[in-house]
């Protein structure tokens, strides 16, 4: 349905030298940059209350300075964002395509200041900042062809009764985009991306962490030809902005991706609204495991456990959290695990070398020390990556392994690099795959095993969104491995798969 072009963004290899010179001039060309980002109504900066952004590497650089939207810019942006939904939905699907595909090349072209922007305002290595370009230019062309391919055109269909009849796609009206900081650009432009190429206007409000990186987003969106009525910016708060945006009768839908915690608020707010119930698509928590039997390759596990568990800093909502190995073969593979850990290069996320930089806040360091503090006193600790001295001014959270005794013993998600292994015998898989499902999250799940009959069973059995076999269970790809969960974990339909967009729409029949 894609046509010819149809293809995922290539990024940038940055082990060939040729590819990673230019590249990194035009990042580091960007090392000193301060950014200022502020409300955008009708493409107009709002005056406001301004909060300096810190990196997160290291709390005494500068980025730049957020200002950030009250209840009333809110207020105003969705009556703009209502009023220019008549002109936006009226657009021809090719037109509101276009500017999409138009995006996604000032992306590209832009990579190296919106790297910098991941890695300094992010905190995010080198590597996931292009990965996450990668993945932000890949919605936007996926969606756009969509679009142009599915929406267009008329649809005529033979009814029950043997006639045929027509319906359109249309968009819904003014759309609430909510998104997080661990993908500042790929997520937040996901969203927004969809909501308005499927006809809808949009008031956007990204992780108050991650503003700037938005906002720059915002007014590539612009530049791309997206009339700036269409899209209305509001940064910060979830207390203020989300709060207000969500309680407005005129919201005509949420997409949302944070925590499970949030999505629950933002749930009963909506239910709570006297008007129209409106869709609602939520992308949340995860208590993500891997179950490993006596079958699978340990060198192969182990890369993918240290990748899935560790990459990002743990910060993605597919990271592994609780690794299930049988008894048979777990001393094998914890003694490689902990070697695979001594290895790892923690510190300044801008180096070539760095696995792993920080975590986002100093408020994600505290919980995440609190309960490695916690698991130190009533688990057994398998290792704990070294901190180089630099470390110091940013927040960094070492990665660390323990041995738990069970999956129950976690309360709720660890967002960070922490990894818990439980052993099982081999006459316990039941039991693993009930106390995996019975969390009542379902976002990843990985399997190692050599034995198709095993890995078929487990996956029958697993309520989870996205189930990855003999690999790592992180990274989805747009329009490859659709990505959402299930249960605790999301409401689906998921992100860059072929049923998103039409939440976005509502068919209407004429006979
Ligand atoms: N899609 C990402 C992945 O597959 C995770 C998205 C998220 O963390 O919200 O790793």
């Amino acid at each position: 349905i894609f046509g010819d072009e149809r293809q995922n963004s290539a990024g940038i290899n940055i082990d060939i030298e040729s590819e990673w010179v230019p590249f990194n001039a035009a990042v580091t060309a960007f090392n000193d940059h301060q950014w200022q980002a502020a409300p955008l109504v009708n493409g107009q900066a709002q005056a406001g209350d301004k909060h300096a952004i810190t990196s997160p590497y290291d709390r005494r650089q500068a980025v730049g300075e957020v200002t950030f939207a009250t209840a009333e810019t809110v207020t105003t942006a969705i009556d703009n964002a209502h009023q220019a939904y008549a002109s936006w939905s009226q657009t021809p699907v090719a037109e509101r395509a276009a500017c999409f595909t138009r995006l996604a090349d000032l992306l590209e072209q832009n990579t190296g200041e919106l790297v910098a922007l991941c890695h300094r305002e992010a905190g995010k290595t080198i590597q996931d900042g292009i990965d996450e370009i990668r993945e932000a230019v890949d919605f936007c062309r996926f969606y756009a062809q969509q679009a142009a391919t599915e929406f267009a055109q008329p649809h005529v269909v033979e009814t029950f009764d043997g006639r045929t009849k027509q319906f359109t796609y249309q968009g819904r009206g003014v759309f609430a985009c909510i998104s997080p900081w661990n993908f500042p650009l790929a997520i937040f432009l996901g969203q927004v991306s969809a909501a308005l190429v499927a006809g809808n206007t949009v008031v956007a409000k990204p992780a108050e962490q991650t503003s700037i990186i938005a906002f720059r987003a915002i007014e590539m969106m612009i530049e791309a030809g997206v009339p700036a009525d269409a899209i209305q910016f509001v940064p910060g708060t979830g207390a203020v902005v989300g709060a207000a945006l969500t309680a407005d009768p005129r919201i005509a839908g949420v997409a949302f991706t944070g925590s499970t915690e949030t999505a629950q608020r933002i749930n009963r707010t909506l239910m709570n609204r006297d008007c129209e119930p409106v869709p609602f698509i939520a992308e949340t928590g995860g208590q993500n495991a891997m179950i490993v039997d006596s079958t699978a390759l340990p060198e192969q596990v182990v890369r993918d456990v240290v990748r899935s568990a560790f990459a990002s800093a743990g910060q993605r909502c597919s990271a592994l959290r609780v690794l299930f190995v049988q008894q048979d073969i777990a001393d094998r593979i914890i003694g490689l695990i902990k070697g695979a850990m001594a290895e790892l290069a923690v510190g300044n996320p801008h180096l070539h070398q760095t696995d792993v930089g920080p975590v986002i806040d100093a408020q994600a360091k505290e919980k995440l020390l609190t309960h490695i503090q916690a698991l130190k006193n009533r688990a057994k600790l398998v290792a704990q990556a070294d901190l180089p001295a630099d470390c110091q001014h940013g927040d960094f959270v070492a990665p660390t392994a323990f041995e738990i005794s069970g999956i129950d013993v976690l309360e709720n998600e660890k967002f960070g690099p922490i990894l818990h292994i439980v052993r099982f015998a081999a006459d316990e898989l039941d039991t693993v795959i009930n106390q995996i499902n019975q969390t009542g999250f379902g976002l990843t799940l990985g399997i190692h095993s050599r034995n198709e009959r095993t890995y078929r069973y487990i996956e029958q059995r697993m309520r989870v969104g996205n189930c990855y076999i003999n690999r790592d269970q992180v990274g989805a790809v747009v329009g490859v491995q659709p990505f959402g969960g299930q249960g605790l974990s999301g409401t689906g339909p998921k992100a860059g798969g072929p049923h998103y967009l039409y939440r976005f729409t509502q068919d209407v029949y004429s006979a």
